[in-house]
């Protein structure tokens, strides 16, 4: 009898606990071996820079499976255990024990890494990165100090992470170089509404300004100077500039990368056995023609799946539409489609905007591309309805809220 097939994961965050979930689910009888560089069982980030951070979830509450899991399903999970390198024509990768594993199929699901600034004192004690549970925990101990806080960057961590510091009555300040939040994810119209949010709440924004160096004193954060030359006296600095994908072991390999790991509508890199899903990837979406690389939980969710039955050899095509959540004070809101400047040639509303309870939808020839609802709820999935028809919307219809979404 022909030995069974072994398929390996790198990365054991969401996209690779879900991809071995799936084999499982999919009937996949070989073995399967979830390797993972976090001494952790695989968990869910978001709430990392939300509930966690603010003391308000219990830490298995966002654990992808509990330990019995992976026993019960025969999944190899090998923590605190970091891939070296891989081996495409042996068909092995290496441990940072030194030793082997065989694979038939190998996904990588290496996920990102917060960009870092070389900075004077950007290694001092009360500089904080935030993209794993234990940086989590050091931030949240940090702002339950109170005292001054610098967030360097107006990205979805800076803000999550500012509003949660003003929730433990610190006083902050971000630093962004652009000339509003949230420009590049989605454009000067609505990343206003979350910088009139944050101001609302006390936060501080000095907008066409970084940090050029954090200031100490005994291996301790006093201050923060930004490129105005000003120093912001702060116990507390926070650096969110953005992520960078974990390529390496792919790149040494010769695979294909460009800003993430290129993979076909299949998820299938440009070695035939080696699969990419997650932050890492950076795939053909077929219901946007184009390929992508997206930093949201809601990807790492549907595409290690998609990646896991391509692997099995079945059809499995990535046709996600891309979402994201975010929550900040009392505002929660999801993103369906990518509202990037650049893909739409208008922003309409339904509901108002000012009451911070209002759909938006951004149009590229009267199609909506995009949809945000903040403070409302249930309508995402016909939000993702409209974008996949591709139809152009009655616009009066669109921003009526007296026609349900489902009717257009
Ligand atoms: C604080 C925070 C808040 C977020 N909030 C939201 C949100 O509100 N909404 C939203 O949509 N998205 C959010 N995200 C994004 C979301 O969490 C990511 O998109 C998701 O985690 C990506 O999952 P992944 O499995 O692709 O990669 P990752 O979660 O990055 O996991 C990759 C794993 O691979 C491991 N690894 C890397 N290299 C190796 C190696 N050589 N050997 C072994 N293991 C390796 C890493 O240690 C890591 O555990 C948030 C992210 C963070 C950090």
């Amino acid at each position: 009898m022909p030995a069974k097939p072994a398929y390996v994961i790198v990365g054991a965050s969401l996209a690779g606990a879900k991809a071995a979930e799936t084999l499982r689910d999919e009937a996949f009888d070989g073995a399967v071996v979830l390797i993972g560089a976090e001494d952790e069982l695989p968990y869910e980030r978001p709430p990392l820079s939300k509930g966690y951070l603010l003391g308000k979830d219990a830490r298995d509450s966002f654990i992808v499976h509990d330990e019995g899991w992976y026993a019960e399903h025969d999944v190899d999970l090998r923590r605190a255990t970091i891939v070296t390198s891989i081996d495409p024509s042996g068909h092995r990768v290496e441990l940072d024990s030194g030793d082997f594993v065989q694979y038939d199929r190998l996904l990588i699901a290496t996920g990102a890494s917060p960009r870092r600034l070389d900075i004077p004192g950007g290694d001092l004690g009360g500089v904080h990165y935030l993209r794993t549970v234990g940086d989590s925990e050091r931030l949240s101990a940090a702002l339950r100090g109170g005292g001054k806080v610098v967030v360097a960057g107006g990205g979805w961590i800076g803000l999550e992470t500012a509003a949660a510091a003003r929730e433990y009555g610190c006083e902050v300040t971000i630093l962004e170089p652009e000339s509003g939040v949230l420009r590049r994810a989605l454009g000067p119209e609505l990343g206003e509404v979350f910088a009139d949010l944050h101001r609302s709440h006390g936060v501080t924004i000095r907008f066409g300004e970084s940090l050029s160096e954090v200031t100490g004193a005994g291996g301790a954060v006093t201050g923060a100077i930004s490129s105005s030359g000003e120093e912001l006296p702060a116990q507390t600095v926070i650096i969110a500039v953005g992520i960078a994908p974990n390529t390496g072991l792919a790149a040494a390999a010769g695979l294909e990368v460009d800003n993430g790991i290129v993979a076909d509508q299949a998820l299938r890199s440009s070695d035939p056995d080696i699969f990419a899903a997650g932050d890492v990837a950076n795939a053909f979406n077929t219901l946007l023609g184009r390929r992508i690389r997206v930093e949201h939980w809601g990807n790492a969710l549907a595409s290690g799946p998609i990646a896991a039955r391509s692997m099995m050899g079945k059809d499995a095509v990535y046709d996600w539409v891309p979402y994201f959540f975010s929550d900040q004070y009392d505002l929660g809101m999801e993103v369906a489609g990518l509202p990037e400047p650049g893909n739409y040639d208008d922003v309409v509303y339904r509901g108002d905007r000012d009451s911070l309870e209002f759909i938006a939808f951004w149009l590229a020839n009267r199609v909506v591309v995009a949809g945000m609802n903040v403070n409302v709820w249930d309508v995402n999935d016909d939000i993702q309805a409209l974008i996949r028809s591709g139809n152009p919307v009655d616009v009066a219809r669109l921003t009526n809220p007296d026609i349900p979404l489902s009717d257009l």
